[in-house]
């Protein structure tokens, strides 16, 4: 298949690969396995007719703060905020709740109001150009001084463990929120980075919000693709690339894992030694739903919420994160829960989706697990099921060959692949093929509908 450029993969750093390329006149062909384009921005009607659920992404923090996304001004994609950005209820006493006004987020963690400030407060202070410091990790950064000394005083605290980080908070709801929003990284919280994962999720929610793409996040995917046609560009959905050697351009882009560039290609052994020692994350376990109303909340300041974290305490999470890391199954998971109709009523009636974290490839059914998390904080729950669809790590991946044994980050997130990913170079989208570059998340700054990844292989596709 002959063109200047062929974009292998359509996740949303595929699509910004690929229109970037044509946006420089490049003639790109867009080649995607599924049927569908958009990758972990895909919708479908998982449950029943007209009810849309997002297969993967749903919240769009991470597209908002993104210089790739802000860049392409796309036409008819529309994100929807909720009253409220995220709520972690608990057992005994008000949910705690993240607002877009730091200050009133702040004011809800009593004593811990001014160590929310000096650090989640101290990213919203530097602002966007410190986001994008952290999404550019190799470059080009914006000549910003701010984002500079936002970097010195946040970047120690981001490094720590969130346990380690935790010993400065007091109050419950502060560490509760801590571990909850920490726990996004799929990593043990002992684990160096996690307090940074948490508290950037946390900022992005004062800088940006979390909010969700009106009708489903296929809109923003569609988006894409219609940009990209309408720069010249093809687009083919139902077409698995199996061996590189089957595509003729000057320029590759690969929107897939180390696992699957291996097989895509004959590498040098040094690289392919590299590649091989890439280590995949835990999976999940991922429940979508259909209700006949909203979610019944004890608490029901958590309905304004389009995110919702359940597992409890600072305790429980760690522990039930600290189980999964061990390859164990915990029986009170952390559950990462999205309500988009909090934002959204445009998808056909109450969808929902939540997931927890599973060991990598877990043949295990956490259906009841999961339920029985929501139910503690929303007794009735279940009575409000109209129909569920379940997927688990070998479904996901066989829905999308990128989600290796389930992992939706397309590698670990640990400090020693935050700084390999996947391998250590000041360019690690090159390969060492001419003209072959990757996009994916498994490239930095890692996992997330940033489109960031594309974006950087894509310039560097073009100066080369
Ligand atoms: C359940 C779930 C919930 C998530 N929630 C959020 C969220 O709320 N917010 C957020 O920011 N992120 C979220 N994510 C993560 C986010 O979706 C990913 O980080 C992001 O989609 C990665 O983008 P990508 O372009 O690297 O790869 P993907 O989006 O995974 O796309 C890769 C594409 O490449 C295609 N492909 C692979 N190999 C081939 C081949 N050989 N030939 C042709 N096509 C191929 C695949 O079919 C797929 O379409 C979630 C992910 C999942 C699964």
């Amino acid at each position: 298949m002959r063109a200047d450029a062929v974009v292998v993969g359509s996740g949303p750093n595929g699509l910004v690969a690929a229109v970037t390329l044509a946006r420089a006149g490049r003639e790109v062909l867009l080649l995607e396995a599924a049927e569908r384009f958009g990758g972990g921005l895909r919708s479908a009607e998982l449950t029943l007719p007209g009810h849309v659920h997002d297969l993967g992404a749903t919240v769009m923090a991470m597209a908002l703060a993104s210089p790739a996304f802000r860049g392409l001004e796309l036409k008819g994609v529309e994100f929807a905020h909720s009253p409220v950005a995220v709520a972690h209820p608990l057992d005994d006493r008000p949910a705690v709740l993240v607002h877009r006004d730091v200050r009133r987020t702040a004011a809800g963690l009593g004593p811990d109001a001014g160590a929310w400030l000096a650090s989640v407060g101290a990213l919203v202070k530097a602002g966007l150009p410190l986001v994008e410091l952290l999404l550019k990790p190799l470059g080009p950064w914006p000549v910003a001084p701010r984002a500079f000394a936002g970097a010195a005083w946040f970047g120690p605290m981001a490094a720590l463990p969130a346990t380690t980080f935790a010993k400065a908070l007091r109050t419950v709801e502060a560490r509760a929120l801590l571990a909850g929003m920490s726990a996004h990284s799929m990593l043990d919280l002992r684990s160096p980075l996690t307090a940074g994962y948490g508290l950037t999720l946390a900022g992005l929610a004062h800088l940006v919000g979390w909010p969700v793409v009106r009708g489903g996040s296929q809109v923003l995917a569609d988006a894409l693709v219609a940009e990209l046609r309408s720069l010249g560009g093809q687009a083919v959905a139902g077409h698995r690339v199996r061996r590189l050697a089957e595509l003729d351009a000057p320029i590759v882009v690969l929107d897939v894992t180390p696992r699957q560039l291996l097989a895509l290609a004959d590498l040098p052994a040094g690289y392919r030694r590299r590649l091989e020692r890439y280590r995949y994350g835990p999976g999940v376990f991922k429940m979508d739903w259909a209700l006949d109303g909203p979610v019944p909340w004890r608490d029901p300041a958590v309905a304004g919420a389009a995110t919702v974290h359940l597992g409890g305490t600072f305790e429980e999470i760690v522990l039930s994160e600290a189980e999964m890391a061990a390859g164990r199954h915990s029986p009170r998971p952390y559950v990462l829960l999205v309500q988009p109709y909090a934002a959204d009523p445009t998808r056909g009636g109450h969808t929902l989706w939540a997931y927890c974290h599973v060991p990598k490839g877990s043949a295990a059914d956490m259906s009841d697990a999961i339920e029985t998390q929501i139910e503690r904080y929303a007794p009735g729950f279940r009575d409000r099921v109209l129909a569920r669809h379940v997927s688990g790590p070998a479904e996901l991946e066989a829905g999308n060959p990128n989600l290796v044994g389930g992992d939706i980050g397309g590698g670990l997130a640990s400090l020693g692949q935050f700084l390999r990913r996947p391998v250590w170079s000041p360019a690690p989208w090159r390969t060492p093929l001419p003209g072959v570059f990757l996009c994916s998340s498994s490239t930095p700054p890692g996992p997330g509908a940033h489109g960031m990844g594309g974006w950087q292989a894509a310039r560097l596709a073009l100066r080369t």
